[in-house]
Formats: C-alpha cells, structure tokens, sequence
C-alpha cells in the first residue's frame, strides 16, 4: 500500500533523541530555543515560539492579538477544523469567505464586505502548501486595521513572490507527523513583532513572567525538548523534503491524464504538502475506491466544509452558503505526494489514476 504520509525519520532524529533523554533536561529547555531560532531564520522573521501542537499554537496566537467575545475574524471554510476553532477558543467568531476554485484559498475578493465593526483579524489559510493572495490580503489589513493570523500550518518553506509564508502577520505552523517537518507534535508561531512574541511566551507559560507570580490567564501550550530534538533535525532536511514534493508534484502533473491537476499561480512557490487533483462529475469517490483496490492511498481533504460541520450548525448557527466551498468538498482527491515516495510507486499512482479516466 502506498500511504499518504510517511515520516523521515533518520540517524539524525534518533541521535538527538538520545542526547536530550541523556541530558536530563526533557521540559521545555535549550532544544526548544535552538528549534525556535532555526525556524525564525527559516521563516525570514525576527521571532519564533513554539507550542505543544498546530492548535495551541494558533489558540496562542489568537491570544496574543488579544481577540476576546465579540470579535470577528474571515477566514476559509475550506479547511481543517482547528483553523477555526482556534478563533472559538478565544471567545471570537469565524466569518467564513468562498474560496477561489482554482487555489483552494480564500477569494480574496470576498473579504472587504465581511468586513464589520467587529472585525479584527484575517485568518489566511495557506491550504495544500500554496499560499494565499497576501498582496490583497495585507493591503486590506493595512486599509480596516486588522491583524493578520497565518494558518501556515501546511505550508513550511512556501513563498509568495519570494517571502516566506509566516512572515506576513503571525504566522502559525504545525508540526504533526503528516505535515512536510515533524516534531512528534508539536506548533510554532513565527512574528516580527517583539509584542506578539512577548505574549505568546507568557500564555504559554500559565501567564507567567516571573516564577510562580501570574500576571493573567495563561496555560500549558509548550513544547517538550525531546520533540524540540526531533523538529530541530527535520528543519535542516526541509529543503530537501519540499523539493522532493515539488518533484513528484511534477512527475504526477506531467503524467495523469484525464484530471485536473493543482495550478501554481505566477510568483508562488507551491511545498505540496497535499497533491490534490479534482475529479468532476461525481467520480470522485469511484476513482478513491479504484486506488485503494490498486494499492493507491488517497484522501479526502476535507469531505465536510466547517460552515456544516454538526457543531457549527446546531450549536453554533451557521447556515452560510458557500457555493465554490462546497463544491470542493464533493470534487477533491489528494494522492501521495511525500518526500518517501520512490519512482515506482509514483508510476502506480499514475497508472492507477490514468486507468481509471480510460
Ligand atoms: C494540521 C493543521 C492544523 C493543526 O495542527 P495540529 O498540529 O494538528 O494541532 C491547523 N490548520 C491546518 C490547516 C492544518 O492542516
């Protein structure tokens, strides 16, 4: 069976496992410093902190904006669930936007009139490994006063026209074993704002700057230096990882026949953290069980938009309609794209998908 994700884990990895469990320091401690200091240089911004998981690090971020009751936040419905339950965990609302068919991201052009009084933050996600129109998306920022919170968690390394994602407004990673580096579990929130980087430290720590005297509400969001260990060896393979995606993106994109394969938009640097093809005329879930009989891992990213997730819609009230959203749902596949694949299992994939489209 060919699966969708396989962590590399290495020499490496397992060397510098063995040196924190020998260092007697397994708590939040120099690893997680050293992490934060390489995946800020990585980022291009002057700051990062890191957190427990993806989640935390995006509830953190939240925090540190200082979003409460009351306050909206735009993002994509189009997306995993902690992008915005994050926002929830704040007290605040999503607001959800269409997305633009060809990216999967938030259409831009939709924000400016979900723009309220109440509004206080854009939350691009930066879905698949491509990210978002920052261009339009910072300029709007700039036009209302808003916060920009970066759901980067699936697209380390990605640019957009030459900058790295993250480094826009408060960029937010996760480290979980199926995204393009992994720590075990693990997040990081990356700023250059020395304010947001402050007030993130302090929540994670139960709101504490000095021993045992807390200034506000705070929690347990840190990371461990054993997972420090392991992210830290991933961060220098990174590079490598994302141009062996970009290759069998390539490979998959040259060679499928019969499908719509992922566009790239001009400027952009795409990371595949997904290769997500669409599959109209509702063949969608034919083709899925056809790989699966052929050895083909696929998947459905996301089979349900957030807008109609159950908790959304009887306990919350959502009944947006999201017509470019929905129809996604019904129409994405993504095949194996990851950096441990080898050139034979990229030709059954190919054979696989081109048998099935005849
Ligand atoms: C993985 C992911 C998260 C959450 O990260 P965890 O580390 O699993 O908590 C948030 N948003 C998106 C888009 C993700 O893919």
């Amino acid at each position: 069976m060919i699966h969708m994700a396989k962590p590399q884990m290495g020499d490496e990895e397992k060397q510098a496992v063995m040196e924190v469990l020998d260092s007697g320091i397994l708590a939040q401690g120099p690893r997680v410093k050293a992490f934060e200091d390489g995946f800020a240089q990585m980022c291009e911004v002057k700051h990062a902190v890191a957190a427990s998981s993806g989640t935390t690090a995006m509830h953190l971020a939240m925090l540190a904006h200082g979003l409460s009751n009351g306050d909206e936040v735009i993002t994509s419905a189009f997306t995993f669930i902690a992008s915005a339950n994050s926002v929830l965990y704040a007290g605040a609302k999503p607001i959800f936007v269409d997305i633009d068919p060809r990216t999967f991201n938030m259409d831009v052009n939709q924000i400016e009139s979900a723009i309220t009084p109440r509004t206080k933050a854009i939350l691009p996600v930066h879905l698949y490994g491509l990210a978002c129109d920052m261009d339009p998306i910072m300029s709007l920022a700039d036009k209302h006063g808003l916060a920009v919170i970066e759901d980067a968690c699936q697209s380390h390394g990605a640019m957009y026209k030459g900058k790295k994602v993250g480094s826009f407004g408060t960029g937010t990673f996760s480290l979980y074993p199926t995204k393009n580096i992994t720590s075990g579990e693990g997040g990081m929130i990356t700023t250059n704002d020395p304010m947001i980087d402050e007030k993130s430290r302090v929540i994670r720590q139960h709101g504490m700057r000095v021993r045992y005297y807390h200034d506000e509400l705070g929690y347990n969001f840190r990371m461990t230096d054993i997972h420090a260990a392991i992210g830290l060896a991933q961060l220098k393979k990174l590079e490598k990882f994302n141009a062996q995606r970009q290759s069998n993106a390539k490979f998959l994109s040259d060679n499928l026949k019969g499908v719509e394969t992922p566009r790239v938009p001009d400027g952009q640097t795409h990371v595949f953290h997904q290769y997500t093809i669409r599959v109209p005329d509702g063949k969608r879930d034919a083709l899925r069980t056809h790989l699966q009989e052929n050895g083909v891992g696929s998947e459905v990213y996301y089979p349900v938009p957030i807008h109609q997730q159950t908790f959304y819609v009887n306990e919350l009230g959502y009944k947006d309609s999201l017509p470019e959203t929905e129809r996604a749902t019904l129409e994405v596949l993504s095949l194996p794209v990851h950096a441990g694949l080898t050139a034979s299992d990229l030709e059954i994939i190919v054979s696989a998908v081109n048998e099935f489209t005849g």
